[in-house]
């Protein structure tokens, strides 16, 4: 027996990491602490929602094969380190990947039995507001996530499940349904 690999991904501001603070209430899911080169912001802790190295760090991490997936995403890099997961999935735990979604390619081209989830927004609207809404970035790299975001949007198709975020509680209801089926 061994846990399920669950990706989910879906436009940077989607709410993804929202559905995963609600998740983490419940038993039996393992979040992997991706590593990534972009500095942190207001609240985050070193260790908690990432792990936060240096571009030198990420490199060497890379050379010696750490990572499942790694990708660039608006300027930083970002990566799973592949032990951690391996490990909780023996254990048979359910792993939860919050990737974007070059990451979300690679683990299904590395993890043909991982579960795709793609989470997308009600509408492009509210997803503007969402990245609009985090003042801590400039103008600049706000516009580039919006661009990206719509890139983004059309690769949905790519994804075993298309879930759309109305609210939190239904995402959560149809992940943790998807996991123990
Ligand atoms: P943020 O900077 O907003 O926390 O994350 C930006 C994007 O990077 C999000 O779409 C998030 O899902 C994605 N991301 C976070 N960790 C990883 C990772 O380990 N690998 C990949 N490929 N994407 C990640």
């Amino acid at each position: 027996m061994s846990g399920k690999l669950i990706v989910l991904s879906g436009p940077g501001g989607v709410g993804k990491s929202t559905i995963v603070a609600e998740l983490k209430k419940l038993p039996n899911f393992f979040f992997s602490v991706s590593a990534t080169t972009r500095p942190p912001r207001n609240s985050e802790v070193d260790g908690v929602a990432y792990k936060f190295v240096s571009e030198q760090q990420f490199d060497r991490m890379i050379k010696e094969k750490k990572f499942l997936e790694w990708a660039n995403f608006a300027g930083a890099r970002y990566g799973t380190p592949s032990e951690p997961v391996d490990l909780a999935l023996k254990a048979n735990l359910n792993v939860l990947l919050e990737i974007e979604i070059d990451g979300a390619r690679q683990v299904r081209k590395l993890r043909p039995d991982a579960k795709l989830v793609f989470l997308q927004p009600p509408d492009i609207q509210a997803l503007e507001q969402r990245i609009r809404g985090r003042a801590t970035e400039s103008e600049a790299r706000i516009k580039a996530r919006l661009e990206l975001a719509q890139e983004e949007m059309a690769a949905s198709n790519e994804f075993d499940e298309v879930i759309t975020n109305h609210h939190v509680d239904e995402v959560v209801r149809a992940l943790v349904a998807l996991a123990a089926r």
